[in-house]
C-alpha cells in the first residue's frame, strides 16, 4: 500500500485529535507531514513527539521559539515555520495528498483555499470557509482537479446517502438522479427546551455542554444558537449544488441519525451511527474504502425511540437569518459568518448576553455592503466589514 501524506490543520482541536486518532490506527496507510496550532504549544509538542511529522506550524515567532527549544530537548528534526505562510506552505506542499481544514472560523480561509488549488484532497471541517467563500471555494477545487469530502458530520451523511456515481465524481444534477430533498438533522442544543424568556441569563459553560457531541467552545456555541445548522444550511446548497428550498432542517434530539435523502420515489435514506467525528472522518480519509475508526457500533438494544421536531425560529432566531442570508446571495452569508465570529467570541467573555447574538448578527446582515464578492479579496473585504459593525454594535451595548 503506498503511504499517503498528511497535513493537519489545526491539529489541537477537538476535529484535529480525532483525526490524529484515525491515523495511528493506520500508521500503515497515513504519514503525517505537517500539524498546525495556534496557541496550544505544549499540546502541539505532545503531537509532534506521538507522530514525528515533517513541520509543525504556530502563529507567532514566540511559540515557535518556545516549540523549538522544546523539540530540541528532544533531538527532535521538524521544522517549524510561522503564520499564515507557513500554513500555506503545507497545506499545498506537492508530497501531500490530503489535508484535513479543522482550523476554525475564517482563520482558515486561505490556507484550506491553498489545498484546493494545488489539487489535494480536501477534508473539510471548516465549514466557515464554505459559508464566505462558496463559489470560489468550489472554483478552486474544480479548476484544480482537488476532491472536497465532507467532515461535518451531516454532510458527510448526506454524501453516503446519495447516488455512487455522484461520490465518485463528487458532483452532477441531484435533481435528475432523483433526489427530491436533503434533510439536515440537529439535535437542538443544550437548550431545546429552556424557556425562552430565560435565554438571555444562559452563560457560556451552560452554552458549552452540548448534550450529545463533545466539539470546540465556537462550534458548541453555535449549536446552541442553532448557527451551526444555519452554516450547514449554507455549506449543504454550495456542496450539493441544490437550491435552499430542497433543504430542510429537522431537530432529531438523541443525534443518531446524521440526516437523510429523500427521493422522488419516496425513499429516505439515512445514514446512523454514533455521534462521534471519527466515522465521518475515517470515511471521508480512507473513501471509497472502509476502514476501522475506533467508533463503537450502534447498540439497537439500548437505543429507545428517535425524536423527530421542527425547528421554531422563535428559539433560534440564527438558524433564521442564516437561511435568510443564503437565499439572499454570497455578500450576506460571509457577513454573517464573520458577524458571529465575533459575537460568539464576545458572548464567551461574558461582553455580550446569549440572545445579544442574534441580535447583533441580524444588525449586521440588515445593514448590507456595497461590495459584490467576484474575488478572494473582496470576500476578505466582506469579511472585515462585518466583524467591525459587529464590534460597533458591541460596543454600543457595553457603553449603555
Ligand atoms: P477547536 O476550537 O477545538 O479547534 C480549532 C483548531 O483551530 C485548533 O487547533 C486551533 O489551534 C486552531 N486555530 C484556531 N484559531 C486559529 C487561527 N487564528 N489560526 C490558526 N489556527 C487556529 O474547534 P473544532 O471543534 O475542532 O472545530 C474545527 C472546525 O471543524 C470548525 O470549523 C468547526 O465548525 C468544524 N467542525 C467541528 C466539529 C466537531 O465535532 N468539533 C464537527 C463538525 C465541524
Ligand atoms: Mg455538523
Amino acid at each position: 500500500m503506498t503511504q499517503e501524506w498528511i497535513t493537519v490543520l489545526g491539529a489541537t482541536g477537538s476535529i484535529g485529535v480525532s483525526t490524529l486518532d484515525v491515523v495511528a490506527r493506520h500508521a500503515e496507510r497515513f504519514s503525517i507531514y505537517a500539524l498546525t496550532a495556534h496557541s496550544r504549544v505544549d499540546e502541539l509538542f505532545e503531537q509532534v513527539v506521538a507522530f514525528s511529522p515533517l513541520f509543525a506550524v504556530v502563529s507567532n515567532q514566540d511559540q515557535a521559539n518556545r516549540l523549538q527549544a522544546k523539540l530540541d530537548g528532544v533531538l527532535s528534526t521538524t521544522q517549524v515555520l510561522v503564520g499564515e505562510t507557513g500554513l500555506v506552505q503545507v497545506a499545498s506542499a506537492p508530497q501531500v495528498t490530503q489535508v484535513m481544514a479543522a482550523i476554525v472560523g475564517s482563520a482558515g480561509l486561505l490556507p484550506t483555499l491553498a489545498a484546493a488549488k494545488s489539487g489535494k484532497r480536501v477534508l473539510l471541517a471548516n465549514k466557515e470557509s464554505l459559508v464566505s467563500a462558496g463559489r470560489l471555494f468550489l472554483e478552486a477545487i474544480r479548476e484544480n482537479s482537488a476532491q472536497l469530502l465532507p467532515i461535518d458530520s451531516e454532510h458527510n451523511a448526506i454524501f453516503q446517502c446519495l447516488p455512487a456515481q455522484w461520490q465518485a465524481q463528487q458532483s452532477g444534477d441531484l435533481k435528475q438522479a432523483g433526489v427530491s430533498k436533503i434533510i439536515l438533522t440537529g439535535s437542538g442544543g443544550p437548550f431545546r427546551e429552556t424557556p425562552i424568556n430565560e435565554l438571555s441569563d444562559k452563560t457560556p459553560a451552560q452554552a458549552v455542554a452540548h448534550p450529545n457531541w463533545s466539539m470546540g467552545q465556537k462550534i458548541s456555541v453555535d449549536s446552541a444558537t442553532m448557527m451551526n445548522k444555519g452554516l450547514e444550511f449554507i455549506e449543504a446548497c454550495w456542496l450539493f449544488d441544490v437550491e435552499p428550498d430542497k433543504v430542510e432542517v429537522v431537530i432529531h434530539p438523541q443525534s443518531y441519525i446524521h440526516s437523510m435523502v429523500q427521493y422522488s420515489d419516496g425513499s429516505v435514506l439515512a445514514e446512523l451511527g454514533q455521534p462521534d467525528m471519527r466515522t465521518p472522518i475515517a470515511h471521508a480519509m480512507m473513501f471509497p474504502e472502509r476502514g476501522d475508526s475506533g467508533v463503537a457500533a450502534l447498540d439497537f438494544g439500548t437505543i429507545g425511540s428517535l425524536d423527530f421536531n421542527q425547528p421554531d425560529y422563535n428559539r433560534y432566531p440564527c438558524l433564521q437569518l442564516a437561511i435568510e442570508a443564503c437565499k439572499a446571495g454570497q455578500e450576506s452569508c460571509t457577513l454573517l459568518n464573520a458577524a458571529n465570529e465575533v459575537t460568539v467570541a464576545a458572548f464567551l467573555e461574558q461582553k455580550i448576553v446569549f440572545t445579544d447574538i442574534a441580535a447583533i448578527n441580524g444588525e449586521v446582515i440588515r445593514h448590507g455592503t456595497a461590495i459584490q464578492i467576484s474575488s478572494i479579496d473582496d470576500v476578505l473585504a466582506v469579511d472585515a466589514l462585518g466583524r467591525q459593525l459587529a464590534n460597533e454594535a458591541i460596543q454600543k451595548r457595553s457603553s449603555v
